[in-house]
């Protein structure tokens, strides 16, 4: 069989440039009955954010005496994946709920809320590589719509290595068949990036590379931070307008 190429004349086979995101779509406050939500598009991966809380913690004996417990759930949908993905959690959604709620409480004032939740729900209606990162992206804008105190937002993009080159953004094709992939997770506070709050890898990257990679992720976080900046102001902007 011929070898697949992913890169010629250096380009992608989206056409993209190695240091491009794919297409970003956000929009805030979709869901009526959550307390923030969002919905996002991060080329063809789609996924809806609902963040509820701080409210009671159920069950009780949960609840912490000194602050808000943050829990995160992603979850595909069965028809979000080509070959029909089973219902409930898997271990791979569990790690990845794991990690993505540390990640978020990393930026949650939590020690606000004694006793109580903020429960954090992530569907993903249609994935294509890098979905636990567009819903990062689309969580930390519904915590935001919650108006949940919080202490900077999380920006998430994966890098990849690519027929030897590191691209930004992996979708499908590039994760499956490139060499590894590398996503990230940054708090971004007062428009700058001031920490990692998630660092996962699969595959294996030189130390030089993963440099390279660090670099491209935060040049991509800046673009995604400056595009969930915008969603949010235009919802509340137009809020304030109408009343
Ligand atoms: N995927 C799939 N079935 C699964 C899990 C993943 O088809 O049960 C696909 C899906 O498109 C996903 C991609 O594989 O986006 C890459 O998965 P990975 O575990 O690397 O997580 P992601 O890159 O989506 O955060």
């Amino acid at each position: 069989m011929e070898e697949l190429k992913l890169i010629m004349d250096g380009k992608r086979l989206d056409g993209r440039g190695f240091d491009e995101l794919r297409p970003i779509k956000i929009e805030v406050g979709v869901l009526k009955r959550a307390d923030g939500s969002c919905y996002l598009e991060m080329g063809r991966n789609k996924v809806m954010a609902a963040v509820y809380g701080p409210r009671e913690v159920h069950p009780k004996h949960l609840a912490d005496p000194s602050k808000a417990i943050v829990r995160y759930r992603y979850n595909m949908a069965p028809f979000s994946v080509e070959e029909r993905k089973r219902p409930g959690p898997d271990r791979r959604s569990v790690e990845i709920s794991k990690v993505s709620r540390e990640a978020l409480e990393t930026i949650i004032m939590t020690e606000m809320f004694p006793r109580s939740a903020v429960d954090i729900f992530v569907e993903i209606l249609q994935a294509d590589a890098g979905s636990r990162t567009a819903c990062l992206n689309a969580a930390s804008v519904a915590l935001v719509d919650a108006g949940i105190p919080m202490k900077g937002i999380v920006t998430s993009v994966a890098v990849a290595k690519v027929d030897g080159q590191i691209v930004l953004d992996p979708m499908k094709e590039e994760d499956n068949y490139g060499e590894a992939d590398m996503p990230f997770a940054f708090v971004i506070r007062n428009g700058k990036i001031e920490s990692i709050a998630l660092l996962q890898m699969d595959g294996n990257m030189t130390r030089d590379e993963v440099k390279q990679g660090l670099e491209l992720a935060k040049k991509g976080a800046m673009e995604i931070y400056q595009l969930q900046r915008e969603a949010i102001m235009k919802k509340y902007r137009t809020e304030e307008e109408e009343e």
